[in-house]
């Protein structure tokens, strides 16, 4: 698994993209249900961690059946009815949020040297890996002070930053274009 810094880190990211359809959202608090709708989607697949800890057994419940399309259909759909219902935005952009963002964890993985993700269960429990992983990922198995957690920093460090740059520079440049068309 990727560490949550690079989960967070697009979750932000899709929430700056997302700020720019939900335009008939306003407030203050309807903003947070916002970020809270794309960080909470582009995490909450992880959670399946605190169950593998309860249980001693952190391979056995993380990281199986939630990682797989048919888990972020159903994130989606969940996000999409809780969107609906806290803020009364149109339920399709909320649900697109939250596919688009339990997607984004799911390719993650996907591209993180390790097990790979169950991707296609309930069809298969097979688990699939990029060929060309992008990611170190976090070895929670090492202990919390294990050094090669510093490879995972300074693999997904640079990716963050070159990450959010971007977006960044894509956003305010569409936002110039805007008030020069306005
Ligand atoms: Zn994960």
């Amino acid at each position: 698994m990727a560490s949550p810094l690079t989960h967070i880190a697009v979750g932000y990211v899709l929430f700056r993209i997302a700020n720019q359809y939900f335009t008939e959202l306003t407030g203050t608090v309807k903003r947070l249900i916002l970020i809270c709708g794309a960080l909470g989607a582009a995490t909450v697949v992880d959670m399946d961690f605190v169950l593998g800890m309860l249980h001693h057994d952190l391979a056995g419940y993380h990281n199986q059946q939630s990682h797989s399309l048919c888990a972020a259909v159903v994130v989606g759909i969940g996000v999409g009815v809780l969107g609906r219902l806290l803020t009364g935005h149109r339920m399709r952009r909320w649900l697109t949020l939250g596919l688009v963002a339990t997607l984004s964890h799911i390719l993650i993985d996907f591209l993180t040297i390790g097990r790979g993700v169950q991707l296609l269960w309930p069809l298969t429990e097979a688990r699939f890996t990029s060929p060309i992983p992008l990611f170190y990922g976090l070895r929670w198995s090492e202990g919390v002070w294990s050094s090669s957690h510093l490879l995972t920093l300074a693999n997904e460090g640079p990716i963050i930053a070159a990450l959010l740059w971007l977006t960044q520079q894509k956003l305010s440049r569409h936002a110039v274009e805007h008030i020069g068309e306005g």
